[in-house]
């Protein structure tokens, strides 16, 4: 007699090679300080939605209107999934369908813009992101873009020059937002200058979603018209998108998802994402966000101690960014040396770099993940300790791998949610 798992058999039978890897990531996700910023670790409840008979399901179409039959539980989840978001940002509709950040960002041009219309967000090496409108990503070939930029000074946004090009250039979509910018964004300022040149203001929270559910942050709603973001940042949900819009924009929205944009609804990670809101609504939640902005405050504060140069001078949210200029280390070998030190994070352009990309003068890292596994203040000290130990010794591999099993056993004490092993 053949037992049902022998008709279907669990993945470690099925395909041990996968599995092992599989196990092997749980590993490293497990052992290591993970502090890449745009990183976390979603729960297994999250996981869990995730890797669910969901994913079967065909479900063209929104909630009560597919073009598919057999929706009978798949409506109610998208449903939960977007009265959840509603209710966790306060706003009037949420399209909770885009695969993620950067197809729910290419959904509102598709909403919004013709091929050729003029764009304006934060350019990629001070912060911004390829999708608003940088030259290499579909957004800058099919629209014009303009770029801000972050003063020389103190690296922090130029509102009048942000008002000057946008009275310039009179562009269709202004973004705000982006992926390396560790100072809070004046939403109100923005929401400002787009009402003056008839823009519409797009707030692009990828990074900073669960700072601003966590009440860390402030928020754009009632400032800006659309909100994009990811969903598996520091809202620390599955992977995914979302559009967050009031009534008036609500129907171009969803028609520029679907059918403009894409085809068939990830349900899995729509009930992963319904998850994720549930657990962001709680107390607990609001306590983490507020850590996570402590942790990245007291990190740069004991960095600074030890010489490291903070862009900008410190951070209001997650994340760090560092200029290794000082230090006589480039950023792409400093990154090296503190993953195999146990610290994960990635290298990265800092404002006016005059490196190349590929090989940029500063790393940046954040707390999201850490603070996670329940880091905090305290910690910081002995972390940048290891930080900069690992940055003076980045040729020493014995130490490197000395400082990585410090690391591991000291977060012997910090399960990870989801992590299993
Ligand atoms: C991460 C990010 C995106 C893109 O999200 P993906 O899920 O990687 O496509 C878009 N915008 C900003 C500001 C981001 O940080």
């Amino acid at each position: 007699m053949t037992t049902p798992t022998d008709r279907d058999p669990t993945l470690a039978a099925r395909d041990p090679e996968i599995a092992a890897l599989i196990r092997q990531e749980d590993e490293r996700q497990r052992d290591k300080m993970r502090m890449i910023p745009s990183e976390n670790y979603a729960s297994r409840a999250v996981l869990e939605a995730c890797g669910s008979t969901l994913s079967n399901k065909y479900s063209e179409g929104y909630p009560r209107k597919r073009y598919y039959e057999g929706q009978q539980f798949i409506d109610p989840i998208e449903e939960l999934a977007r009265d959840r978001i509603k209710a966790l940002f306060g706003v009037e509709h949420a399209n909770v369908q885009p695969y993620s950040g950067s197809p729910a960002n290419l959904a509102v041009y598709f909403a919004f813009c013709k091929p050729g219309d003029t764009v304006m967000g934060l350019g990629l090496p001070h912060g911004g992101h390829l999708t608003h409108g940088w030259p290499v990503s579909i957004t800058g070939s099919y629209f014009k873009s303009v770029a801000y930029s972050v003063r020389r000074d103190d690296h922090r946004i130029d509102m009048d020059e942000v008002r000057r090009l946008a009275h310039e250039a009179k562009p269709r979509l202004l973004f705000c937002g982006g992926t390396a910018y560790p100072r809070a964004w004046d939403f109100a300022a923005f929401a400002t200058i787009a009402r003056e040149v008839g823009a519409v203001l797009v707030a692009d929270i990828a990074h900073i979603a669960g700072l601003i559910a966590g009440g860390a942050h402030p928020s754009p709603v009632g400032h800006a018209d659309v909100i994009t973001s990811t969903t598996h940042k520091t809202l620390r949900g599955p992977r995914g998108g979302m559009i967050l819009t009031n009534a008036t924009h609500a129907a171009a929205i969803d028609k520029a998802v679907f059918p403009g944009l894409q085809g068939g609804p990830h349900e899995a990670n729509i009930a992963g994402l319904a998850v994720a809101a549930k657990e962001a609504a709680t107390d607990d939640f609001k306590r983490y966000a507020h850590q996570v902005v402590a942790n990245a405050k007291a990190l740069g504060r004991h960095l600074g101690d030890r010489g490291f140069s903070l862009v900008s001078g410190g951070t209001d949210n997650h994340l760090l960014l560092i200029d290794l200029t000082n230090k006589g280390i480039a950023g792409k070998k400093a990154a090296k040396a503190l993953d195999r030190a146990g610290i994960e994070l990635n290298y990265n352009t800092v404002p006016y770099d005059p490196r190349k990309p590929f090989d940029p003068s500063g790393v940046r890292l954040g707390t999201p993940a850490i603070t996670s596994r329940g880091l905090t203040e305290a910690h910081m000290e002995p972390l940048a300790g290891w930080f900069d130990e690992a940055v003076r010794h980045a040729d020493d591999d014995a130490k490197l791998d000395a400082v990585a099993a410090e690391i591991r056993s000291f977060l012997r004490d910090f399960p990870a949610p989801g992590i299993l092993v």
